[in-house]
């Protein structure tokens, strides 16, 4: 028989619960009972949902963040936190999030533990902290807690844990000193923790090593030979996961590992299972992650069978089926959606539905296809349709993207010559000064939106309301004295999703949310066709804010590769395929505006660096269509049309030389709170264009001083020509209140006219 199970369920809950009892909770008006009370809730709902399963997973869940909660359970919390007074919760918190509901004053803040990206999703874990005495004491209770919850509902449980090698991995070493020398006590805490768990009579524990799936040194490599040579003095069973990526040269290694069974990602990996089934000793179970668990397509359940059915054969019991995944990537249930259009629903498939492909996988090979044999007709019809839809394929979009000459993406002349003709025409300032394109969404520009959208508003009022804003946000950047100015962009719920609403091809869910971290979610649209450009969707609103004023104002769109990576993608064609559709599109947005007589167009692309591949080997294929795509984009334009570009990573040390090639004119990036370390790579290449580095910190409410400024301003000028440096925020400022954006936009602009005036005389005198 085959078994199935699932690696992790997604925790926000069908409504998003636990976000909106999160939030009440920070904000004080439900107990922490009542927020361990909806979560149990949660939990036992979720197990209910996955009850056609042989083995649930427990552990999965967490208020906030496993990563997070699995430093709890070994008793690594930062001295910062664990000095102060109050319980459990409150350090939790702490740590997540820089204060706990007991802290009243901002004084008593500490500062949160750092967020970064869970390998290549767009969720973000909190990086566990080490030091060189960090020691592990084991505090199992939760995970002990919420077994015993679970078997209450009567089901076989299978906890999740992370494992320690990649536990080890995700972290930061504080002090610079090796993680790695970490690893022996690390082990006997996790030695406690299956003896814990056998004393409960768990029989088998996932264990989680997604690291198995980077490009791993060899100290990392026999790190893992080690942990797992220790940990198998257990009874229990192992099941070693891996995920997100193929194991290449780590592929012996996984197999051979000392532990009972393995888990791989069958949909990206795929090509190497043939080669695992024949390397895996025969006393370990193979875990197949069949079903995609970071896309939201149906999978074609007639092939998936094809292909098991002689595995099966070959395996027998061995052989395990689950998703590929964790179903953290993914929204919960498709039945909630109520406005999707028909056609793409049948298409779908969320957590629950992604698990009834599992159990009719599973009921297929165990008994005969014949069993399922109505279920496989009918998702064979939903397969076929959306190959031959007429609503995904666009004869048009595919033609011109084959027609696409590399002139496209090539500026009229090199960007030296640009900026003469820019300089000539603009006539700015030394260190000029902007923003990167929002302005503070009050709650009244929410509403505005909140009541159109209900149909409160009609278009025309809308309109009225919208231009009234902009209006009051171009008053303000005049009476700052910025240079280069925005409309603020009040009309946009979302960077990506108001694009995506008016390009064809993409389609929005209701309840479609992902964790992007804690209490936050994103609803990532749905990319399922050709994408293509029926109508300008900016000029209007730019135009206008151009009417009101002399100043330069800068028409703002989202990139296509900052499209596509925030955005669920269709899985029949290569991302890069899908990527050049949108260049196309948001090409003609740009052309648009220039025709419509803006002269600076900023091209965001936001996530451009997140897109990079776990492995290094796959960089440059995906840096070389993704840079393609923008200069596809944007490089259309005259030579007096000023292109600026928005990165808000900016660890891109490593890749400058590749957004070198973008040729944007200016590019913005995140840099303040680094103190402008992040400019070091400059040292080594000298990036060719203008640069903003980020001299304000808009995560924080905090306004930075004057001399602060100048301070990183001044950084920057010994690594980039001055003539060459602007002055901007780090972000947009659409989370910000005006009370903060003014006195801080007010010292940047006073840093720019003092740099402007000092910093240019030095900078003429050191040339001397
Ligand atoms: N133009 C966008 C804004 O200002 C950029 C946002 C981003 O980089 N995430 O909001
Ligand atoms: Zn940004």
């Amino acid at each position: 028989m085959v078994t199935t199970h699932n690696l992790g369920f997604p925790r926000i809950g069908r409504q998003r619960e636990l976000k909106f009892a999160l939030e009440k909770y920070w904000k004080g008006t439900i107990s922490a009972q009542e927020l361990l009370k909806i979560s149990s809730d949660l939990r036992a709902q979720h197990w209910k949902d996955q009850s056609m399963l042989d083995w649930i997973p427990v552990g999965d869940f967490s208020l906030y963040d496993h990563v997070l909660d699995t430093s709890f359970m070994l008793g690594n919390i930062p001295v910062r936190v664990s000095s102060l007074p109050g319980n459990e919760i409150d350090n939790y918190f702490r740590v997540a999030r820089g204060r706990s509901v007991n802290d009243h004053s901002a004084c008593s803040c500490v500062n949160a533990g750092e967020m970064t990206k869970w390998f290549d999703t767009n969720y973000h874990y909190i990086v566990p902290e080490f030091e060189r005495n960090t020691r592990f004491s084991l505090n199992p209770d939760h995970l002990l807690q919420q077994i015993q919850q679970a078997r209450q509902i009567n089901h076989q449980v299978k906890p999740v844990i992370l494992g320690p090698v990649t536990y080890l991995w995700l972290g930061k070493s504080k002090d610079g000193s090796d993680k790695l020398n970490l690893l022996d006590d690390l082990l006997s805490a996790y030695a406690q923790l299956l003896n814990e768990l056998e004393k409960v009579d768990i029989q088998w524990v996932q264990i989680d090593e997604p690291i198995l799936a980077m490009d791993l040194t060899e100290a990392w490599k026999h790190a893992l030979r080690k942990a797992y040579y220790q940990l198998q003095a257990t009874s229990i069973n192992l099941l070693l996961t891996t995920y997100f990526g193929q194991l290449q040269d780590n592929l012996q290694l996984a197999c051979e590992l000392p532990v009972n069974g393995l888990h791989l990602d069958a949909v990206i990996a795929k090509d190497e299972i043939a080669k695992i089934i024949d390397w895996l000793p025969s006393h370990k179970i193979l875990s197949l992650g069949v079903i995609n668990g970071r896309n939201i397509w149906k999978t074609d359940l007639t092939e998936t069978l094809d292909w098991l059915e002689p595995i099966y054969a070959r395996l027998q019991d061995r052989l395990w089926l689950a998703p590929s995944c964790s179903l953290l990537h993914v929204p919960v249930d498709l039945d909630s959606e109520q406005k999707l259009d028909q056609d793409v629903q049948s298409w779908l498939a969320f957590a629950i539905q992604k698990l009834q492909e599992i159990e009719v996988l599973a009921k297929a090979l165990n008994q005969e296809r014949n069993s399922v044999a109505e279920i496989l007709q009918e998702n064979s019809a939903a397969i076929t349709s959306r190959k031959q839809s007429k609503r995904v394929h666009q004869a048009a979009v595919k033609a011109r993207v084959l027609e696409i000459k590399e002139a496209m993406g090539t500026r009229q002349s090199p960007y030296q010559q640009r900026a003469i003709v820019q300089r000539k025409k603009f006539q700015l300032p030394l260190f000029p000064t902007t923003t990167i394109g929002s302005f503070p969404q009050t709650q009244q520009i929410r509403q505005t939106r909140r009541d159109f959208r209900e149909g409160k508003l009609s278009e025309s009022e809308y309109r009225q309301a919208m231009q009234k804003e902009i209006e009051i946000c171009v008053r303000e950047q005049e009476a700052l004295g910025l240079d280069v100015l925005v409309h603020g962009e009040p009309e946009r719920n979302d960077m990506v999703e108001y694009f995506g609403e008016q390009l064809a091809g993409f389609a929005f869910t209701q309840f479609g949310w992902v964790q992007s971290y804690g209490s936050r979610c994103v609803k990532p649209p749905i990319i399922y066709g050709d994408v293509s450009h029926p109508q300008a969707i900016t000029t209007e609103w730019i135009q206008y804010a151009q009417s009101l004023t002399n100043k330069p104002m800068k028409g703002m769109l989202t990139g296509p590769v900052t499209m596509l990576n925030w955005s669920f993608v269709r899985d029949d064609q290569p991302r890069a395929d899908t990527c050049m559709q949108l260049a196309l599109a948001i090409r003609d947005e740009v052309l648009a505006l220039e025709k419509a007589g803006i002269q600076i167009i900023q091209i965001d692309e936001a996530a451009l660096r997140e897109g990079l591949p776990l492995r290094k080997s796959q960089w440059n294929t995906y840096l070389d269509w993704a840079i393609r795509s923008f200069r596809i984009t944007a490089n259309g334009v005259k030579d007096e049309t000023q292109i600026h570009t928005h990165m808000c990573y900016s660890e891109f040390n490593d890749i400058m030389e590749a957004i070198a090639r973008m040729d944007a004119d200016v590019i913005t990036i995140e840099t303040s709170r680094s103190d402008m370390e992040l400019l070091d790579a400059f040292d080594q290449f000298h990036y060719p264009n203008e640069i903003g580095p980020g001299v304000y910190d808009i995560h924080s409410p905090n306004i930075p001083s004057v001399d602060s400024i100048i301070a990183l301003m001044e950084k920057a000028a010994q690594r980039i020509p001055a003539e060459r440096l602007w002055v901007n925020p780090d972000c947009g400022l659409k989370t910000r209140h005006w009370e903060e954006v003014k006195p801080a936009l007010r010292n940047m602009i006073a840093a720019s006219r003092y740099l402007s005036s000092h910093l240019s005389v030095a900078v003429q005198a050191s040339q001397i």
